[in-house]
């Protein structure tokens, strides 16, 4: 447990209206070395010219919860110009409410002004959402207007200590994700921390508040009226956060998943597919947890997969030449759901290619197979491979196949051919050279994108 108000801080002479605790360094755990030297450096920059500056918001979250941060932000007093000022390798960012990049090797630490807290002058819209979030205040109305408890934590570098105005480090131990002030209120200005909420609370195993748990039903459809592109942001941020799987289950446990969000409408309503969504989800957090790199582009095209399929299947009905038709159901997928899913020309150019290998994989006599190792995407294709094998649509023989292929020298590799097993060919005006007679579809053209 931590001693309770170790110091009072004063602003101007005047008592401050909330105590800040000052927590030292052996009761909140964080190690200097586990903090990045860029974050490090750029809160002693600022404070070497005279400044207050501190590592805020997630990071020290989770650097107290023993996770490794993704990325870190540091709250100051300085003005975007006079950080600017401090740092060669730095960038002004935003126009409304200006933050700053700096930037160390791979490292971009955010640095931003500490901001007021909303008064009657705060614009909103009709709903209550708050528009622009722009004035300066100071470090105690900077901690006062983040979310949650456990995200108005400022850490300082120099001294070890964490600066606590919401007692976020005692609701972080206790395991509690709890509101800075009224929940309601807190939601009507911007909707987006109920998801929030529930991504934290899967990232850290955080028990809900009740006050923060109780108006999410009631108050979920306030979420209509947030713009799409912040929405599809925070899901990416869901999806990516390494805990996929346990926040789409606490946000069904929620009722957040019907219609509010058109990328979570994609993954739950396809009951086909879902077992493939699942594990999909599930390799993905393995992925980020074993910091290994993902890309949104896969999980679109294991996300559609099943639609594809369907739609595939559909045309092969009505007789539809295979490889055409599957040409013609991706594009009608992607047209209809690019939109909702804000896939952009170069992402969709990525899912169509891991999407067109698939039935290439069939092949596994004549030249095809070597050809198919040779494609740019054929790694990706083959995870995908894997994939659609362990939901039990493709069978797993098919993916060791080519995983030993892979593997294997030219001459291994002649001894695993197989007499053509793959779909019919189609009847091809000219041949090509023998051997080559076997191949299903022309090959796609790859132009390296994505
Ligand atoms: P993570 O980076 O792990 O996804 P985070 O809490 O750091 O989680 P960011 O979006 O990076 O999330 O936000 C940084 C900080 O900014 C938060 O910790 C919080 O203090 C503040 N913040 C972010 N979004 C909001 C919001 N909608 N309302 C109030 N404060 C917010
Ligand atoms: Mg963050």
């Amino acid at each position: 447990m931590i001693r309770k108000l170790l110091r009072r801080v004063f602003k101007r002479g005047e008592p401050s209206p909330h105590p800040v605790e000052i927590i030292p360094a052996k009761e909140h755990g964080i190690r200097p070395e586990g903090v990045s030297p860029g974050a490090r450096r750029t809160c002693e920059t600022l404070q070497q010219a005279g400044h207050r500056a501190y590592v805020v918001g997630g990071a020290v979250r989770d650097l107290i919860a023993g996770i490794e941060p993704k990325d870190y932000d540091v709250a100051t007093d300085a003005t975007p110009d006079q950080v600017r000022a401090l740092f060669r390798r730095s960038r002004i960012i935003g126009r409304r409410f200006q933050i700053v990049h700096v930037l160390f090797g791979q490292e971009t630490i955010e640095v931003s002004t500490f901001r007021a807290a909303h008064d009657e002058n705060t614009e909103k819209d009709e709903h209550g959402r708050v528009l622009r979030d722009n004035v300066w205040g100071s470090m105690e109305d900077d901690a006062a207007r983040r979310d949650f408890t456990v995200n108005a934590l400022y850490y300082d570098p120099s001294s070890g200590e964490v600066f606590d105005y919401h007692h976020g480090v005692r609701d972080l131990q206790r395991k509690t994700l709890r509101m800075i002030g009224d929940p309601r209120a807190r939601y009507r200005e911007d909707p987006v921390r109920m998801l929030r909420a529930i991504r934290l609370s899967a990232k850290l195993d955080l028990r809900l508040d009740p006050q923060v748990q109780a108006p999410i039903r009631e108050m979920a459809e306030l979420i209509e009226n947030v713009p799409a592109a912040r929405l599809f942001d925070e899901m990416l941020k869901l999806l990516f956060s390494g805990h996929a799987v346990e926040s789409l289950h606490r946000l069904r446990g929620e009722g957040l998943h019907h219609g509010l969000l058109p990328l979570l409408d994609v993954i739950l309503e396809q009951p086909l597919g879902e077992k493939f969504v699942m594990l999909s989800l599930a390799d993905t957090d393995q992925r980020v947890r074993a910091g290994k790199r993902t890309s949104p582009g896969f999980l679109f095209a294991t996300l559609l997969w099943h639609e594809v399929l369907a739609n595939w299947e559909a045309r092969k009905k009505r007789d539809e030449l295979p490889v055409p038709a599957l040409h013609a159901a991706m594009d009608e997928v992607l047209d209809t759901q690019g939109e909702k899913l804000a896939i952009t020309r170069r992402t969709a150019g990525y899912i169509t290619e891991i999407w067109v290998l698939q039935p290439r994989f069939e092949k596994r006599g004549g030249r095809a197979p070597f050809r198919l190792v040779e494609q740019p995407r054929f790694r990706a294709a083959w995870d995908f491979l894997h994939l659609r094998a362990a939901s039990g649509e493709a069978p797993q023989e098919l993916a060791d196949w080519w995983r030993d292929f892979q593997l294997a020298d030219n001459d291994a590799r002649e001894a695993m051919l197989r007499p053509d097993t793959g779909p019919k060919k189609r009847r091809r005006r000219k041949s090509r050279k023998p051997g080559d007679a076997g191949t299903v579809s022309p090959a796609p053209s790859f132009d390296g994108e994505g």
